[in-house]
């Protein structure tokens, strides 16, 4: 538009039509409605049955040829009658009178006071089911995002995470995950908060200390976010409770600080085909692959046997560099929202090494083990009142 001209010049030369001739023309099938808005409005109220041309702030984008050509594509060709909205019906004036002087459109109208006039009569509008108005602006971020959309912010509001240990990798994954909007987080800890933990478990604070780590991980994710409902389990994981414990939830953050509960839990997540995304971290260097039962490889082909005691970061007071920490928990906490809604790539038969000292990531191939005991084609079926049963890992380690 000329920088003389006034949005009533555009307005007088266009066709507007009220939002009453505007749904008869809908409903006869006659025209294509054409929302115009950025998809942000679109996640807040919209009218069934529209299709999508962005215009830009001011309607901008609407003298761009790719606006022109989407329309097109919508209408089939550019005799057919296109009907177009917006907000307040500015927008969308400006619109109309781009496709109709510059793109080439013999029929357009724009809808008189936009999606506000439509309501105002009394007409139907599709508000996005399943999401309150607090959570659509809570969530928009992650809603705006084509790969997650209302129906991925949905998966993860219907998910059921459990963090196997609330500490160096649990306390930073649990707190992401818990903006995200996993609507369930279960956290399994025996702990109390130390004053040495809070170097990089950040979801606790220094008025905690002393509290049980899942009370004071399920006060700071409450303040966080209220969508989110906190299972404590305040135990130790073993081998008569973690199949009870691990059923009810569909991906498993594997944040253990020992091996005899990376194995058990291994074992019982491969039983009921549980993924497990697991991680660990060593004064600067981390590590973490995501184990999808029979998908990829499990715990026990990438670690048939637990390394030798020195190793283990579990057999004495090892340092940890608190940052490097948090980015493996992250990592984790990433790959769970992956799993949850179905994108991306999983680190399935991947190892992932991180070295923060030199800030370097290595990938490693892990391929399934034919000879593996829990996941192998060998491996031997255990009978169904055998479950919940396991050798003793704690000697299976000392040894
Ligand atoms: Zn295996």
């Amino acid at each position: 538009m000329a920088s003389t001209e006034t949005l009533e010049d555009i307005k007088a030369r266009i066709e507007q039509v009220t939002p009453e001739e505007a749904q008869n023309e809908v409903e006869a099938g006659d025209a294509v409605l054409v929302d115009t808005r950025d998809a942000v409005n679109r996640q807040e109220v919209r009218i069934d049955g529209d299709e999508f041309a962005p215009a830009g702030n001011g309607g901008v984008q609407s003298h761009t040829e790719e606006f022109g050509d989407r329309v097109a594509e919508l209408a089939g060709d550019r005799s057919k009658r296109v009907l177009v909205y917006c907000n307040v019906g500015n927008r969308s004036a400006v619109a109309a009178d781009a496709l109709t002087r510059e793109h080439g459109f013999e029929n357009v109208a724009s809808i008189e006071g936009g999606i506000a006039g439509w309501e105002a009569a009394g007409l139907p509008v599709v508000v996005p089911e399943g999401m309150s108005a607090e959570q659509r602006n809570r969530y928009s971020r992650h809603t705006l995002l084509p790969e997650v959309g209302v129906e991925g912010q949905l998966k993860m509001l219907n998910a059921k995470v459990l963090l196997v240990g609330a500490g160096g990798l649990g306390a930073p994954a649990a707190l992401y995950l818990a903006a995200a909007g996993i609507g369930t987080l279960g956290l399994v800890d025996d702990d109390e908060v130390d004053e040495s933990n809070l170097q990089r478990q950040v979801i606790h604070n220094t008025e905690r200390v002393g509290m049980p780590k899942t009370e004071s991980a399920r006060k700071t994710i409450e303040s966080l976010n209220p969508d989110v409902d906190v299972v404590e389990h305040r135990m130790r994981l073993d081998a008569s409770n973690i199949l009870d414990i691990i059923s009810d939830y569909d991906v498993i953050v594997d944040g253990a600080d020992n091996f005899p509960t990376r194995y058990l839990l291994n074992d019982a997540s491969v039983r009921l085909r549980k993924p497990v995304v697991s991680a660990s971290i060593l004064a600067f260097d981390g590590q973490i692959s995501t184990f999808v039962p029979f998908e990829g490889p499990c715990y026990r082909c990438l670690y048939p046997t637990p390394p030798p005691a020195e190793l283990a970061p579990s057999c004495g007071a090892a340092g940890v560099l608190g940052v490097m920490a948090g980015v493996m928990g992250l990592l984790q906490a990433n790959e769970v929202i992956k799993l949850v809604i179905g994108i991306g790539e999983p680190l399935i038969g991947r190892l992932l090494l991180y070295d923060s000292l030199g800030t370097r990531f290595t990938e490693l191939k892990v391929r399934r083990d034919p000879e593996c005991p829990i996941c192998g084609p060998n491996a031997e079926e255990i009978p169904e009142s055998e479950l919940g049963k396991f050798p003793d890992y704690e000697l299976f380690c000392a040894a």
